[in-house]
C-alpha cells in the first residue's frame, strides 16, 4: 500500500516535472537562456526601393538603432531628412539574430545610435556591424544617463524612461548634427520641439505617479528599471535569471505580492505568462500587458503610466 502510493506520487511528481521541462522549454534559446521572451517569429521589415533609392541617391540619411523606440526618437529629430530602422524588429528579443537582408541594408546606414548600456544584441552584433559598414559614424545613446547595475551587468532598458529618452534624443541630435552640420539648425529645432513635449510629459507622469498608496509594482520581464528608478517606484521582476519562475519561486512571488499589496503582473506582449497567471491567480491578482518597445513613444508611455496609476492606487 505504502509503495502503491509512493509510486503514485512519484509518477504525479514526474508528470509535473515533464509538464513544467515541456512548458518551459519553448521559452529556452540555444544557449539554455531566455533572456526575454521575444517573439522568434518576428521579422525585419527590409527597407523598400524608394527609401533604398533615397538613400543611395544621398537625399536621405539612413540612421540605425538598436530597439524600434529610438527611430520614433530619430524620426522625430531627423524629420524629412532621414530614414530610421531598428535591427532588433517590433517583437523580437534581446538575442534576437539579424537576418542577412538586414545586415545589407546595415551596410548603408551613415549613423547608428547605439543603446550603450550593455544590451545583449548589441554586445553580440556591434562589432560585425562596424566591421562590416566602416563609414558609419557610432554614437552612445547613454552618454549622460547614470545606468543601472544589475548584477554584474547593466540593465540595458534605458529607453523606458522619459527621462532617460530626454536624454537619448538629445545625443539623437548631437549624432545627426555631427554627420550633417549643414542642417544642424533644422535637427536642432525638431530635438528642441520634441525635448519640450518629453518634458511636459514627465512632469505630468511625475504628477500622476506621485501619491499611489503601493510604490511596488510587479513585472514579468525586467524593462521597467529605469522608469521605476526615475519615478521612485520598485520593480519587481517575476522572470528569474531570464527564465520562468520555478514552483517554489512562484509560492515565494505570491507571498512577495501579498506583502506589498500588489494587484497585478505587468507582462509584455508576446511573451509567455505560465508563470505570470499562475503567480497572478496565487494572490487573486490579474494579469496585465504593457509594452515597452512601442513605437508611439509619449503615446503608449502615457498609457503605461495611466494603466500604473490606476492599478497601484
Ligand atoms: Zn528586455
Amino acid at each position: 500500500m505504502k509503495s502503491k502510493k509512493s509510486i503514485l506520487l512519484l509518477t504525479v511528481v514526474l508528470t509535473v516535472l515533464l509538464i513544467a521541462a515541456v512548458s518551459f522549454s519553448g521559452c529556452l534559446d540555444s544557449d539554455g537562456h531566455d533572456h526575454d521572451h521575444g517573439d522568434p517569429n518576428a521579422t525585419y521589415d527590409p527597407l523598400d526601393n524608394e527609401s533604398l533609392n533615397s538613400v543611395l541617391n544621398g537625399s536621405k540619411i539612413l540612421v540605425a538603432a538598436s530597439v524600434v523606440p529610438q527611430t520614433e526618437f530619430i524620426e522625430k529629430v531627423g524629420g524629412d531628412n532621414v530614414i530610421a530602422i531598428s535591427m532588433i524588429p517590433a517583437g523580437a528579443g534581446h538575442t534576437y539574430d539579424p537576418s542577412p537582408r538586414q545586415l545589407e541594408d546595415l551596410s548603408k546606414a551613415d549613423l547608428y545610435m547605439q543603446l550603450g548600456s550593455d544590451e545583449p544584441f548589441e554586445t553580440n552584433n556591434m562589432k560585425t556591424f562596424i566591421e562590416m559598414n566602416q563609414n558609419m559614424t557610432v554614437i552612445n545613446s547613454s552618454d549622460g544617463i547614470t545606468l543601472i547595475q544589475s548584477g554584474s551587468s547593466t540593465d540595458p532598458h534605458i529607453w523606458t524612461s522619459p527621462k532617460c529618452a530626454i536624454i537619448m534624443v538629445e545625443n539623437t541630435y548631437k549624432g545627426l548634427a555631427a554627420i550633417d552640420p549643414a542642417n544642424e539648425s533644422y535637427y536642432r529645432a525638431n530635438a528642441d520641439a520634441y525635448i519640450e513635449e518629453l518634458e511636459a510629459f514627465d512632469a505630468e507622469l511625475t504628477t500622476e505617479l506621485s501619491d499611489l498608496s503601493s510604490r511596488n509594482f510587479m513585472v514579468y520581464h525586467p524593462a521597467w528599471g529605469y522608469f521605476a528608478r526615475d519615478y521612485n517606484l520598485t520593480q519587481i521582476s517575476v522572470e528569474v535569471d531570464g527564465k520562468e519562475p520555478a514552483p517554489k519561486d512562484i509560492t515565494k512571488f505570491i507571498n512577495i505580492a501579498k506583502e506589498n499589496n500588489i494587484s497585478v503582473i505587468f507582462v509584455q506582449e508576446q511573451v509567455s505568462i505560465t508563470g505570470a497567471t499562475a503567480i497572478a491567480e496565487g494572490f487573486g491578482g490579474e494579469v496585465y500587458i504593457i509594452d515597452p518597445l512601442a513605437k508611439n513613444y509619449v503615446e503608449n508611455m502615457r498609457y503605461v503610466g495611466q494603466v500604473l496609476a490606476e492599478k497601484m492606487s
